[in-house]
């Protein structure tokens, strides 16, 4: 239960419950229901009195706080029938905080040390309201401090064991593999027959696919004992799917496009320079997303005019009069001339048209044509995106990387097109 009323407006938004399912997830809780609600005791009390009937665990993130809006403490602990008592112990350590930074504490902070008769401390090292852990029948419930920042190591550091002991042992493992190049149901059709069959097998395995801009993602999940007993069934699945799609999975680690293209590109001890016009930067600023990426991008441009691809890269008026600022050759001509300027191995040119004016009955907007070189290997390609301006801007970034990826795979290594 996320607590807060700001929670309810359309400027925050309840983040703490994804963290928290992953981790519930991992020590063998199933989430049954998640709820936003207000800092409103009768709204939360009667939420609680209606999971208390059937949860094993009830986890409560919000409303520690010292002021008169946080009631969760209150509602906690009036639905329970419990009692306060005032911890010597927490008053004295969220004083010491305040004198730490040189401030008084404020009486109304003694707050933040009530506790609820029988409830077991949480302690905050980076805030003042400890969190609390109570028992009530069959059902835990955890109260913990709103703040990400506060609520994420009081979680790994006090409660993980806690959970993992209530749990039973068993905990929910999860792989991602990540695809780009293909469309969801061509992924799927090719994925279907195989993951399947792996939902009635001795240890199932759940498979979701999930469809973001420019990617997909197969979620497999198993229920386990370990991570080694997890291995020993998502291992072979991740490599029997990675088998039917071949190329096309770019990661199972979590790993990022970049990331991946990144790795590549230090491994081989290649340079890259980038001419971009349609996706303004977009590119480069995703290589240099990753740490270290100084030792592989030498430089980029932005090039929007065709006068700026004239003057800095050398691109051939003519040639864009043939054929139009957004066309093959002038993405090669770009790609070419970054490439000569930065001395580097690998040129990249991207010229497109993200809309949403600017289209024509041969060139609609989406019509983006990227040219990728590296040693004497040239992609050159044009691809037809759909949707609003940004996400032409993504998916020409995407394709790109996928381009240069492709292209530094020694599988791949098939010459020009
Ligand atoms: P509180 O513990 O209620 O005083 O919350 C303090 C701050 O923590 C709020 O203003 C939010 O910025 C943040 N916060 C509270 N609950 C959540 C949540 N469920 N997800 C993300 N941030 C939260
Ligand atoms: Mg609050």
């Amino acid at each position: 239960m996320a607590v807060g009323s700001e929670l309810l407006t359309p400027f925050r938004v309840d983040t703490n419950s994804l963290f928290i399912t992953e981790r519930l997830n991992t020590v063998g809780f199933d989430v049954r229901l998640k709820t936003v609600v207000g800092d409103n005791v009768d709204e939360l009390s009667a939420l609680l009195r209606q999971s208390l009937t059937w949860a094993d665990l009830i986890v409560l993130t919000g409303g520690l706080g010292p002021t008169a809006d946080d009631i969760t403490r209150d509602a906690v602990a009036s639905v329970l029938g419990l009692p306060f008592d005032e911890d010597e112990a927490t008053v004295a350590r969220i004083r010491e905080r305040f004198t730490r930074r040189g401030m008084v504490m404020q009486e109304i902070n003694r707050r933040q040390a009530l506790v609820p008769r029988g409830a077991a401390l949480l302690e905050n090292p980076n805030g003042t309201a400890p969190g609390l852990w109570m028992e009530h029948g069959k059902t835990a419930i955890v109260l913990l401090p709103g703040p990400p920042r506060e609520m994420k190591p009081m979680f790994e550091a006090v409660l993980r064991d806690r959970l993992a002991h209530l749990g039973g042992g068993f905990g929910l493992f999860r792989r991602v593999l990540k695809i780009t190049g293909r469309p969801e149901s061509e992924v799927d059709a090719r994925a279907q027959p195989i993951y399947g069959p792996w939902a009635h097998q001795e240890v199932p395995i759940s498979t979701t696919i999930l469809a973001v801009l420019g990617q997909i993602e197969l979620h497999l999940t198993a229920t386990a004992a370990s991570a080694e007993g997890a291995s020993r069934v998502l291992g072979p699945a991740v490599r029997a799917l990675q088998r039917a799609l071949g190329d096309d999975v770019y990661s199972v680690d979590g790993s990022a496009l970049e990331e991946v293209v990144g790795a590549a590109l230090r491994e081989r001890g290649l340079k890259v320079a980038v001419a971009e016009s349609c996706t303004g930067g977009l590119l480069t600023s995703r290589l240099t997303d990753v740490p270290g990426s100084s030792g592989y991008v030498d430089r980029s441009e932005v090039c929007y005019s065709n006068q700026a691809k004239i003057d800095s890269l050398g691109v051939p008026a003519s040639l864009i009069d043939q054929h139009g600022a957004v066309s093959e050759p002038v993405a090669r001509a770009m790609a070419e001339g970054i490439r000569k300027k930065a001395g580097t191995a690998v040129g990249i040119g991207v010229t497109g048209i993200a809309g949403p004016g600017g289209g024509t009955p041969d060139k609609p907007v989406g019509t983006v044509a990227i040219a990728v070189l590296s040693g004497t290997d040239a992609r050159v390609r044009t691809f037809q995106f759909v949707g609003a301006r940004e996400m032409v801007k993504f998916q020409s970034a995407q394709a790109a990387l996928n381009m240069l990826r492709l292209m530094l795979k020694p599988s791949a290594a098939d010459g020009a097109s």
